[in-house]
């Protein structure tokens, strides 16, 4: 009887064994390999990657967490202006309410793309080298400071990441409204639909479909100009953030924006809750611009995420001895999704986009 027991206790321990090395072996991560140094499942890791050419240098903050758990690999990307400091700030914010421990998969978070512009108090420009790096991409290794960031992003981090996030604010001149975005190409369907899917459960009220299509940018052999537009022509599903305004600090646009990424991380499983539902969600498929006619002031008459009707005076030029020079009316009804908020203006520059809802 004894023995009997002995040899009952002794198979059943083996096949629980066996069923806990099973276990163990199909949710065991290992270690995510990140310029030369592997991050352990269940940790953090802060990168500082220098970028530099003959004559110069500057540096990309990066943030490694790695879940305990497999799961998908996201790339967040903040400060690719480095002037638009809602996302900026919220990434900070992410050091700390990530928990690797808790997490499925990996999040590699670019603190600050662009930290030439965020240090130098630059809008939209790197002042290292006088470029946009949201029009730098993929990026050039042999190119200027701006150029060689665009291509890290693009072949170090891009290439990893299953999905991907591009996480913006309206820079310094620019009032802004909240909203998500997502690429959408006919002959990407499966990718336009899961970007569709991030982008409407990060709790935004509005979201704005990038038809790209027929867009120049995703044609092979193009440059794709922007971060999330590279995540997108490369099969990755790519959403963006559009949250804060002229280039101010304004805490209920940082929270939106944690709460969105925290929201997309249920969405995509790698973080335990319910992500936010995308109920009431408004649609713009069709964004009409007006170009500014002049050079000197622009006195807008209304804000963002006002509603106009065709024909509304939303705003007037003057000359620099405030002689009123025209009045601008609106060409399309909709919603004002950004407009020029300060004074200065130049001929040719973007004064206002309107999203037509649907
Ligand atoms: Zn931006």
């Amino acid at each position: 009887m004894t023995a009997h027991t002995n040899k009952t206790v002794k198979v059943k321990s083996f096949y629980l064994l066996m069923v806990l090395f099973l276990c163990v072996k199909v949710h065991a991560q290992r270690p995510f390999e990140f310029n030369n140094t592997a991050v352990g499942p269940g940790t953090k890791q802060h990168f500082t990657i220098t970028i530099s050419d003959k004559d110069t240098s500057t540096f990309i903050p990066v943030t490694v967490f790695h879940g305990r758990q497999a799961g998908p690999v996201l790339g967040i990307t903040a400060g690719v202006h480095g002037y638009e400091y809602a996302p900026i700030l919220a990434g900070q914010r992410l050091i700390q309410e990530i928990d690797p421990n808790q997490l499925n998969g990996t999040i590699i978070l670019v603190q600050v793309a662009n930290v030439g512009s965020f240090l130098g108090r630059s809008p939209y420009l790197n002042p290292l080298d006088g470029k946009n790096l949201n029009r730098s991409f993929p990026g050039d290794a042999n190119g200027t400071l701006t150029e060689r960031i665009a291509h890290f992003i693009s072949e170090k981090i891009i290439p990893r990441c299953n999905y991907f996030v591009d996480v913006h604010s309206g820079d310094a001149p620019e009032d802004l409204m909240p909203y998500a975005a997502y690429y959408q190409h006919d002959e990407k369907s499966e990718i336009s639909a899961k970007g569709r899917a991030m982008a409407e459960h990060m709790g935004f009220d509005h979201v704005i479909v990038f038809k790209t299509t027929e867009s120049n940018y995703m044609k092979a052999g193009q440059p794709s100009l922007y971060c999330s537009a590279q995540a997108f022509k490369h099969g990755i599903p790519a959403a963006d953030i559009e949250c804060g305004r002229l280039g101010m600090i304004e805490s209920k646009f940082v929270e939106k924006i944690v709460t969105g990424l925290g929201s997309l991380l249920h969405h995509l499983e790698m973080t335990g809750g319910t992500p936010i539902p995308p109920k009431g969600t408004l649609y713009v498929e069709e964004r009409a611009y007006i170009s500014s006619s002049h050079t000197g002031f622009f006195y807008p008459l209304k804000s963002s995420g006002d509603y106009v009707e065709k024909g509304m005076r939303i705003g007037y030029f003057t000359d620099f001895f405030n002689q009123t020079i025209e009045d601008i009316y609106t060409t399309s009804s909709g919603i004002i999704l950004y407009m020029l908020g300060t004074p200065p203006v130049n001929k040719g520059e973007t004064l206002i986009a309107i999203g037509k809802i649907e």
